[in-house]
C-alpha cells in the first residue's frame, strides 16, 4: 500500500530502485495484489466512499485539454503555433531539454550539480504553470497530455532525489560533478520523498537498506 490509504502500487509506479526491474516489478505486482486483496477481504476497504462530486471534479480535470483545443483551436498563426496554449509534442520537447541540460542528461555527458538541479527545479515550476495550457485535439493527443503532465511530475521527483542524494552512486547513469565520489558513509540508504499535494514541497528522509544477501556468500 502506498502512504495513500487504500491505493496499491507496484513495479515502476511505485518508484525506480535497482532491485525493482522486470522480475522486482512483477513480483512486487503479485505481492500488491494480495495485499489488496486481504484488504478488502478484511473489510478496511468499506470506509472508502469516492462520491459524485469527486468523480465529477475529476472528470472535469481529466477532459480539461480537449476542452481548451475547442475554445481556442481558430486562433493557431501557423502550422501548430497558438498563444493560448502547448500541445503534447511541443510540451514533451521543452520536458526533455529541460531534463537534459540541468538535470544530467546526454548534451551535458551526464554531468550535473546543485546549481543546475535548482534552476532546473525552477524551469519544472514554470512549466507547471504552462501545462494548465495544455491542448488535445482528439482522444490520442489527450492520453499524450496526460503522459506528459504525469511524466512531467516524476520528472521533479526524480530532480529532487538527484538534489538530496549529494554523491554520485552509479557513475554512467549520471554524475553530480560538484560530489564525485561514492560515499557510502552518508549515502548507502535508499532515499524517500514526500510531496505536498497542496503546497508542492517536498520532504526528503534516509531510509535503511537492508541487503538480503550479504556480499561475501
Ligand atoms: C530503456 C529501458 C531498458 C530496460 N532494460 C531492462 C532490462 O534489461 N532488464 C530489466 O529487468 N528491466 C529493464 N528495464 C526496466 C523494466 O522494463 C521496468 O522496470 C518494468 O517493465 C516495469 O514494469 P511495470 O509493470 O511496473 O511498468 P510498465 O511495464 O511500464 O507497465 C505499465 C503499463 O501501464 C499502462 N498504462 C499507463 N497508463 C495507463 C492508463 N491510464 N490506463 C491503462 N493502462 C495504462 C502502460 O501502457 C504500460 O503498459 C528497462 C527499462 C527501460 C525504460
Amino acid at each position: 500500500m502506498t502512504t495513500i490509504e487504500g491505493l496499491f502500487g507496484a513495479g515502476d509506479a511505485v518508484g525506480g530502485t535497482p532491485h525493482a526491474f522486470s522480475s522486482g516489478s512483477f513480483t512486487e505486482g503479485r505481492l500488491a495484489a494480495k495485499a489488496a486483496c486481504k484488504y478488502i477481504d478484511d473489510g478496511k476497504a468499506e470506509g472508502i466512499v469516492v462520491s459524485d462530486e469527486q468523480i465529477n471534479r475529476r472528470k472535469v480535470e481529466i477532459y480539461k485539454p480537449l476542452e481548451h483545443y475547442r475554445v481556442y483551436r481558430n486562433a493557431i498563426v501557423a502550422g501548430s503555433v497558438n498563444p493560448h496554449y502547448i500541445n503534447p509534442k511541443q510540451g514533451l520537447d521543452r520536458l526533455q531539454k529541460l531534463m537534459d541540460e540541468y538535470c544530467g542528461g546526454v548534451t551535458v555527458n551526464y554531468m550535473t550539480n546543485e546549481k543546475l538541479l535548482h534552476i532546473g527545479l525552477k524551469k519544472l515550476k514554470i512549466m507547471e504553470e504552462d501545462l494548465e495550457s495544455l491542448a488535445a485535439e482528439d482522444i490520442h493527443e489527450l492520453l499524450r497530455a496526460w503522459e506528459l503532465k504525469h511524466r512531467h511530475r516524476a520528472a521533479e521527483c526524480v530532480t529532487q532525489h538527484t538534489l538530496f542524494r549529494k554523491e554520485t552512486r552509479w557513475p554512467g547513469y549520471y554524475y553530480r560533478g560538484d560530489a564525485m565520489k561514492l560515499d557510502d558513509e552518508n549515502w548507502h540508504v535508499l532515499t524517500v520523498s514526500r510531496r505536498d499535494p497542496k503546497t508542492g514541497e517536498y520532504t526528503m528522509e534516509k531510509a535503511p537498506c537492508y541487503h538480503l544477501v550479504s556480499g561475501d556468500e
